[in-house]
């Protein structure tokens, strides 16, 4: 039960990310989550400095997918800027649009990774899945009503099964 919640990678920001060992390893394809990931919950654009990235990760032949629990106007206007496919209102952590990916663009679970600041939501609908899961701290503390409730159970599983340690990163 607590694997579920154990994170493949976890790394300081998406800047941090090895993605050629990624690339490596067999990765094809990045599912992005937005709020604390890329932005901030309340930034409405991605910055230069993920345009930069993107564009980066796009050239080393990765696919970019935005899986995102947030609401449509906002999911698209970062995957317009971005310029990549975009999977908003996702029901994270269910495994429907994961599936629906996985189909979509004919690609194996083996083959992605997932990147996003919850364990909730993120690790646990990757792992549940033998999807790459990646984990990255949160940008900043304003959050949402209901990621802040995942957040206090978070708390519990990583007192209790010690998934991770908080700022203890490893690749
Ligand atoms: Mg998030």
């Amino acid at each position: 039960m607590s694997n579920l919640f154990k994170p493949v990678i976890y790394q300081k920001d998406i800047f941090s990310i090895n993605y050629d060992k990624l690339s490596n390893n067999g990765i094809r394809y990045l599912l992005f989550d937005i709020d604390n990931t890329i932005a901030e919950t309340n930034v409405r654009k991605p910055s230069k400095k993920v345009i930069k990235l993107f564009a980066e990760l796009k050239l080393k032949g990765f696919n970019i997918v935005i899986l995102t629990n947030a609401v449509p106007w906002r999911a698209k206007r970062f995957a317009k800027t971005l310029d990549v496919d975009v999977c908003y209102l996702a029901c994270k952590p269910a495994s429907f649009n994961y599936k629906k990916i996985s189909k979509k663009y004919n690609i194996e679970y083996g083959k992605i990774a997932a990147i996003g600041d919850q364990l909730y939501t993120d690790v646990k609908g990757a792992n549940k899945l033998g999807i790459l899961s990646i984990l990255v701290e949160p940008l900043a503390k304003r959050e949402s009503f209901i990621t802040k409730y995942n957040r206090l159970k978070e708390d519990k599983i990583i007192k209790k099964d010690k998934v991770i340690v908080r700022g203890v990163f490893y690749d």
